[in-house]
């Protein structure tokens, strides 16, 4: 069946390319019942996201096309929230997804983003690590366990985003068991936090990655763990809003999964596969 529902939606208020009301116009059109706006935190130190002033515009937009569109689609106003990001109240939004986009170096005090740049990567590998991929992903799997465990999101979004720019594989390898182990403790954190898990195709969309974040052993171990998944496009146009969610559903159920999580404005219900 269909999934109509995407929960991780970004706009011109922050780095996506269309505005909001574009967005719920094409969520419409494909059928969608329910659209959840994601928009990103600001990050002070980058200077992206939504600052205060952008904030409260995005707020009032997406309010005001609620009301609009009451009849036609579910519309739910969240943030997307980031380690990195300035704190903020958390009282006008419907929901809020969570997860990091930088890991963070003891050694040099900085933070250094995972998903923008190959150099900023290698640049952490580097200079925040000594060189030591080890170092770096056990790093990165800590602290996104650690941060999305104790802000209780709707989700768990993209947990292995280190994964983008190493599509080659040839930053560090996905294949080794210390990377993969590192990576499973996060999940049996996740897992003990109760939280639903994000499959997310947005780096297939951009090109980055073949297959969705998690990777397909996180998906079979999750599934073990009698783990929860919920797709998403982490869209930032227009013509993404539902992208891959029928492969997806595919993929999933020949991994195992009977059901996946689809947003309501009452919550999160199953949709079997
Ligand atoms: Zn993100
Ligand atoms: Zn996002």
């Amino acid at each position: 069946m269909q999934l109509t529902s995407n929960m991780h939606t970004h706009t011109a208020y922050c780095d996506g390319k269309n505005t909001a009301e574009e967005m719920v116009q094409a969520a419409i059109k494909k059928g969608f019942t329910t659209l959840g706006f994601s928009g990103h935190c600001y990050v002070p130190q980058e200077q992206f996201g939504m600052d205060q002033h952008t904030l409260q515009a995005y707020i009032a937009e997406v309010t005001r096309l609620k009301e609009k569109y009451k009849d036609r689609i579910d519309i739910l106003l969240g943030i997307e929230l980031d380690n990195t990001a300035a704190p903020i109240s958390l009282e006008s939004f419907d929901y809020y997804i969570a997860d990091i986009h930088a890991v963070y170096s003891e050694k040099t005090r900085q933070y250094y983003v995972v998903d923008d740049k190959r150099e900023i990567l290698l640049k952490a590998l580097q200079e925040g690590f000594d060189n030591n991929t080890q170092a770096m992903y056990h790093a990165y799997f800590a602290q996104y366990a650690a941060f999305v465990t104790s802000k209780k999101p709707l989700y768990a979004a993209h947990m292995d985003l280190i994964c983008k720019l190493n599509g080659q594989n040839d930053i560090f390898d996905e294949t080794a068991s210390s990377y993969q182990k590192e990576a499973l403790s996060c999940l049996e954190k996740l897992a003990q936090a109760r939280l639903p898990l994000e499959v997310n195709t947005g780096g297939i969309y951009r090109g980055y990655r073949k297959a969705p974040y998690p990777a397909k052993f996180l998906l079979e171990a999750w599934r073990q763990m009698q783990g929860e998944v919920i797709i998403a496009s982490d869209s930032h146009d227009a013509d993404s809003i539902d992208f891959y969610f029928e492969e997806m559903q595919k993929y999933l159920k020949k991994i195992g999964y009977t059901y996946v999580l689809t947003a309501t404005k009452q919550g999160l219900v199953r949709q079997f596969l």
